[in-house]
This record gives structure tokens, sequence and C-alpha cells, in this order.
């Protein structure tokens, strides 16, 4: 059979691979997004003898409402942490390219009190967040040298950050404090208004502050808790995901696509239609950016809102769950706001799975998604399949099925397979 060459990747990691990669300002919000390479997992009795530490990193957001002098306060913060970036970043590469030398986070950080005698208004922002910004500025480095390692065709120099381009900031340690009464108390710049509203669990690391698009602020702690393992299950789920329903599980359910797609995809293309009329540098374009974002701003609450209940009932319910690995479809950036909106659904929806499902001790895995379509789940025969058929119509075993149906029950075989598990009821 085909499948075995299917295989790409299962979350199949050594264990110093498994560990969560040490916390450090600046990622901070790939690590929110909840971007690829969090939540490696594995099959359970590979899980629990590496999960001694028993410990991850979880993200708790909040929204703050600070009051107009406060929000200056942080404007102003942001503002200095950009040049400071900038000035950082500048001196790193005159360096190299005056004396070919190499400049160090440690040098870096170690000129700062010059840099304060020199600009005054580095002194209003709490040292921590300074030190804070010379560890992005390391980390940019490190990524663009990790980029030119790998031989990337365009590696990308870390680049200065423009005016309003750099929002947010990070307490690495301390500066920071919740009151009882569910406010916070920020070092240097006051007591603000937090909506608290969900407990955190665990030890707070890292405090970051987060200016949105749209000029919202927000709060987001890195807080190193214990997993919440669920009880194990022999369940096993396929995934298939389309764009007629939002996805298909080997249960033979269905997961609607939820109604605010279309609503929202109208509101973007409308703002959209109305942004490309506006002249270019004019103040009114630089304004009705702002709406675009907001509609951007809500698609994506919305969206959040949405995959995280569906994930979290998925990883509450399967024990194994296995879906497609989109990376490898890579689809390009299209323009149909219809597909782009439910890329980034999907995308969120398996980084969520893959999180949900690390804490939870549940097996997820990834499989190349070549060929579900066409391949008879039952029997293994291929055929042509035009995305217009909806019935797979085997010749060989004369069985009919859904289209995407199919394309889960080869999903969860693939997935199976790569775990060395059977598909029936496996010993776990
Ligand atoms: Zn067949």
């Amino acid at each position: 059979m085909v499948l075995t060459s299917q295989l790409t990747s299962y979350n199949h990691l050594p264990p110093t691979a498994q560990k969560a990669p040490p916390f450090q300002g600046g990622d901070e919000w790939a690590y929110l997004m909840g971007r690829d390479g969090l939540g490696a997992l594995l099959p359970f009795d590979i899980c629990s003898t590496l999960c001694d530490n028993a410990h991850m990193r979880k993200m708790f957001q909040y929204r703050l409402f600070p009051h107009k002098k406060q929000v200056q306060k942080l404007n102003e913060t942001l503002e200095e942490c950009r040049w400071l970036y900038n000035h950082l970043l500048g001196t790193r590469k005159t360096a190299y390219e005056e004396r070919g030398e190499s400049l160090s986070l440690y040098q870096q950080q170690e000129t700062f009190s010059i840099l304060k005698t020199e600009r005054s208004s580095l002194k209003a922002v709490h040292s921590q967040i300074l030190q804070n910004v010379a560890v992005r500025v390391e980390l940019a480095f490190k990524a663009f040298f990790r980029r030119v390692r790998a031989h990337a065709e365009d590696p990308g120099y870390p680049r200065f950050k423009g005016y309003g381009r750099y929002d947010s900031f990070t307490f690495p340690q301390s500066g920071f404090s919740i009151t009882h009464d569910n406010r916070i108390v920020l070092s240097k710049i006051g007591t603000l208004k937090m909506v608290y509203h969900r407990p955190m669990k665990g030890k707070v690391k890292t405090c970051t502050l987060h200016r949105s698009s749209t000029g919202k602020w927000y709060v987001s702690f890195s807080v190193e808790c214990e997993l919440e393992r669920l009880p194990e299950t022999p369940t096993q789920v396929g995934i298939d995901v389309g764009l007629k329903t939002f996805a298909t599980l080997s249960t033979g359910e269905e997961i609607e696509n939820p109604r605010f797609f279309r609503k929202e995809e109208k509101a973007l293309a409308h703002g959209q239609r109305k942004h490309s009329k506006l002249a270019k540098g004019t103040p009114e374009r630089r304004k009705h950016r702002k709406v675009i974002a907001r509609v951007h701003e809500r698609i994506a609450f919305r969206r959040d809102n949405f995959t995280h209940q569906e994930s979290r009932q998925i990883v509450d319910r399967f024990g194994v769950i296995c879906v497609e690995d989109l990376q490898v479809n890579r689809m390009v950036h299209n323009h149909c706001l219809a597909k782009s909106i439910a890329d980034a659904s999907w995308t969120a929806f398996f980084a969520q799975l893959s999180s949900k499902a690390e804490e939870a001790g549940r097996a997820f895995v990834k499989v190349n998604p070549a060929y579900t379509s066409q391949t008879c789940s039952i029997c293994g025969h291929r055929q042509k399949m035009p995305l217009d058929v909806r019935v797979l119509d085997c010749p060989c075993c004369h069985v009919q099925l859904d289209r995407d149906l199919n394309a889960a029950y080869n999903i969860r075989g693939l997935g199976l397979q790569a775990l060395g598990l059977s598909v029936e009821a496996p010993r776990l």
C-alpha cells in the first residue's frame, strides 16, 4: 500500500526536544498565537516517561482599560523601547561592518547606564523592560543566523522598527503585581484596570503588555503550571477540513462552518473595496485602515472562540487525534476571502488541538494529506476525484462514501499507522 510513504510528521521527538522552549520576551506572541512548533505530542506510553516534571507554560491574557494618562505612559514606554531596539540593532550593525565584531547580549546590556545618561527619557522605563529589549534584539539575530545557516533564499536581516511598529514590552521577572481587587500594578506606569475574566493557575513568570492594531491594551502572563491530564481513552479520530463544512470527523460527525464566516467575509470585502478607492498617503486612508483592522480583530476574536470550543470537545472525547499537515499542502496566499478566513481558522484549530492534547496527554498526529481524498479508505484503490465529486464510488470494492468522510478515515488510518496503533480499539 501507498500509505507508509505518505507519513510525514508525528510529534515523536526525543526527550530533549520535548522540553518547552525557554521562554524569552519577544517570543511570547508567537507562543500566544499558537504557531506551529508548540505542543509536540507523544503517544501515551512515551509520554508517561517524559513528563516527569509535569509542567508546562501557558499564557493567560486579559484586557486592560488604562485611563488617558496611563495610555500616554504606555505609549511612551513603547516608544522608548522602540528607540532602544533600533539603537541596539544599529550598534550591532556598525560593530560588524566597521570592526567585524559581533556584539553579545551582555556587551549591549552593559552600555545601558551610559545610554541613560545620554538619553534621560530611558530612565522613565523600568530597567527590566529595557533588559528585555536587548534580549529581543539578540533573538532577532539568532533567528537571522539560523536562517542563514539553513541557506534560506532571503534570510532577512533584522529590521529597524518604524513608528507605531513596536507594540509590546515585557517585564521578564518583576516590576508587576496584581492587587486583591484584580488590578495590575506596573512599576513606573501605575495601577491599571484589568478584566480578570478567568483565574490564573500556576506560577507567573513573565508579564507582557501589548497594544493591538486597533489600540486596545492587553496584558499576558506566562505561567508555569501543572499538566492537567485527562483520563485515558482508546477512542480515535481522523479530522478532514474543507470548505463545505468546517471539519468532518471519521465518526461521521460534521462541524459546520459558523455563520459569521460569511457575514465577516462581506464586511471585509466591503471595507477593502472602500480602502482601495482612497488615495494613498491621505489621512482618510490612514483613518480607514483602523476600520479594516477592527474587522480583522473581530474575525480573530470570533474565530478563536469557535475553534477553542470545538478543539476542547475533541480533546475531551478522543485519545488519539489525527489531522492533515496543512504545511505540506502549503496553501498559497490567495484572494478568495472565504478561503483565507477558513485557512486561518484551521491553522488556529490545529494549533489549539495540539496544545490542548499535549496538556491532556492525548496523542496528536499530523499526516501528509496527499491522496487522502483520492484513495479508497476500505481497499486502498486510488482514482481521480475532481473537487465537485462529493461521493467516492470505488470500482474495486464497490463502497460508496462521502468524500470528506473517506478522507477523514484515511487521515485516521495514516495517523494510527504513524503511532504504530491498529484502527480498532488499540491497547494503550
Ligand atoms: Zn475500495
